[in-house]
């Protein structure tokens, strides 16, 4: 299987984050660019640099205003005096229906959720690059290939439309299902993240052509804690084309793969032409977040389960933190999936 990837997606280096309030060293390391590539390496796949795909698949899920402040916001944030050496929002609207700020302060409360997703000036092309895995891979299944890994970082699956979250600043495996319904009348995306891909829910929550399908950590006492409940199932054209599958915390392999026969057969009564499957690692059991306790062996299961729905697939890596294990569960899960074979 193919593999992209851009060593450009490794500049990003955040430093803030703050858990329950205190100050923390940031878990989105560059360095879990260096566990990926050598499993993914060690399930056969060919390593990859994709092309400069300009702005525009991004800006088919991203507003403008938001694209604007994330290319732009570094440089005006050091423009004033006494400001962090990130941009770190410290202020948010309560809901979103008042006036767009201009101030950069106002921006960055308006377009982060959180201060888990610290802006640096590299921010912005590892994000683009990041995207671009995701357009490639994409492109690969088109052309032919039976799946494709996007070794995507930063990752994307909590970044709406407008807001960044939770280490995430484009959506990736959002990208890539627009890029692939070019060719296809519907996508599915099976989001298997320890955490709720709040971003891609929230991206298609209106749309009947991309079904959102998330197992995560139930979020009633976890993170996105706004999103990820069963009883949110999309609005208008959309109802119906979301399905949440929160999980009791410390769920254990059998759990995990008992929920994902449920998802299957929301995907495969949608009857969709491709599926993007945004690839979480960090419901691990010894992942730094401890929410599900995932094996390695179970990441083989897990990755052979969804080969067995016979879809085109695009896998874009989301998130999965430093642990001596990060790399072999990755392994595991593509070699589950077919490693060499496909
Ligand atoms: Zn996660």
């Amino acid at each position: 299987m193919k593999t992209f990837y851009a060593e450009e997606q490794k500049r990003h280096d955040p430093k803030a984050f703050l858990s329950s309030g205190a100050a923390q060293p940031n878990p989105e390391q560059p360095d879990r660019v260096e566990r990926l590539l050598a499993g993914a390496k060690a399930a056969g796949c060919e390593i990859v640099r994709p092309r400069n795909h300009g702005l525009g698949p991004v800006a088919a899920v991203h507003t403008p205003e938001y694209l604007d402040f994330l290319e732009h916001i570094y440089a005006r944030w050091q423009r004033i005096d006494g400001a962090s050496a990130e941009v770190i929002p410290n202020i948010h609207p309560i809901a979103r229906n008042g006036s767009y700020p201009a101030s950069a302060v106002g921006q960055a409360g308006y377009h982060m959720a959180d201060t888990a997703c610290p802006i640096s000036g590299e921010t912005w092309q590892s994000a683009l690059w990041s995207a671009w895995s995701a357009v490639e891979a994409a492109e690969a299944v088109m052309s032919g290939a039976s799946a494709a890994y996007a070794l995507c970082r930063p990752p994307g699956h909590h970044a709406f439309a407008d807001v960044a979250g939770g280490f995430c600043f484009i959506n990736n495996s959002a990208v890539a299902a627009q890029v692939l319904r070019r060719t296809a009348s519907r996508v599915a995306i099976l989001d298997v993240d320890l955490h709720h891909g709040n971003g891609t829910q929230g991206i298609f929550y209106a749309r009947p052509d991309v079904l959102t399908v998330s197992l995560h950590a139930d979020p009633v006492r976890f993170y996105p804690f706004f999103w990820g409940h069963a009883d949110e199932r999309g609005e208008g054209a959309g109802l119906g084309y979301n399905f949440n599958l929160p999980l009791p915390r410390k769920s254990t392999d059998a759990a995990f793969l008992q929920a994902l026969e449920v998802a299957f057969q929301r995907i495969r009564a949608f009857s969709p032409d491709a599926l993007v499957v945004a690839l979480g690692l960090d419901a691990f059991e010894g992942d730094p977040f401890g929410g599900l306790s995932v094996t390695t062996p179970g990441f083989a299961r897990i990755g052979e389960a969804i080969a067995k729905l016979g879809l085109s697939t695009v896998i874009v890596q989301e998130g999965g933190y430093l642990c001596d294990e990060l790399g072999d569960n990755l392994t595991a899960f593509l070699t589950g999936f077919g490693g060499k074979s496909r």
